[in-house]
């Protein structure tokens, strides 16, 4: 089984670590995860993770709340979930770095790209905290930006859908899922794959985006492996 990619961005929500929660972390649904990084990594895949934050807090839905100030605790969110995903890791003994965008050297190492690189070539799961440090961005920017800066082949975005829709499939029983989209139809539809800046990241770097549920534990695996599933988003 030879692996298609050897550099990838796994970008997981918040939600995604939530499992059937909705909220918080749920420790099963962690566990699955870092099982199937550790199986991927096992094929020799360079894997670095973004993670999101929206299980505990997101900037945009804080009424009230100056904008900034609540970004920023949406990047703190993120620290939470990527320290849970590190010793999920670390408990099935995969080796990790956590770097974050704000530094906070008690916890985590500060993001700098080189060593990030380094990490990955020496096998180390690498997963970037608190976003890209600034707000009014998000998470799926961060990916793209990330993945800019570290050469990575394409973007892993699991979600709870298992792909992209015409319309929301959990309203609209007829939704019809795309197997494959260009960047500029995402956009032009405003098909909720990615914000609008982390979409045109991608389009302006050509970095290919995989939209899959990670419903079925063994998904991210079979995406590496260039099966056809869930959508494909590209030039
Ligand atoms: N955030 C930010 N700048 C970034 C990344 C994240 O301000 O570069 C904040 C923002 O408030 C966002 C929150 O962190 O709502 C959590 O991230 P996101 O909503 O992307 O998480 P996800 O939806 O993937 O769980």
């Amino acid at each position: 089984m030879r692996p298609k990619y050897k550099r990838i961005i796994l970008k997981l929500s918040g939600e995604a670590l939530a499992g059937e929660k909705g909220f918080g972390i749920d420790q099963t649904t962690i566990e699955l995860i870092a099982k199937q990084i550790k199986e991927i990594t096992e094929l020799g895949v360079q894997v670095a993770v973004v993670v999101g934050g929206g299980n505990f807090w997101r900037g945009r839905s804080s009424k009230g709340m100056d904008r900034t100030t609540a970004d920023y605790m949406g990047m703190l969110a993120t620290v939470i979930n990527s320290l849970a995903l590190q010793d999920a890791l670390e408990n099935i003994n995969v080796l990790t770095r956590v770097q974050t965008a704000i530094e906070m050297r008690q916890i985590a190492e500060p993001y700098i790209r080189r060593k990030a690189i380094r990490h990955l070539e020496k096998g180390r799961v690498v997963i970037f905290a608190a976003g890209t440090g600034n707000p009014y961005f998000s998470t799926d920017t961060t990916a793209s930006l990330r993945a800019a800066e570290i050469e990575a082949e394409v973007i892993l975005l699991a979600k709870k859908v298992d792909g992209v829709y015409d319309s929301d499939p959990m309203e609209n029983p007829n939704a019809k899922k795309f197997e494959k989209l260009t960047y500029i139809e995402v956009l032009n539809r405003g098909l909720k794959v990615m914000d609008s800046t982390a979409t045109s990241l991608c389009m302006d770097n050509k970095i290919p985006i995989i939209v899959f549920s990670l419903r079925e534990p063994e998904n991210i695996k079979k995406v590496i492996l260039g099966e056809n599933i869930g959508t494909y988003v590209k030039e």
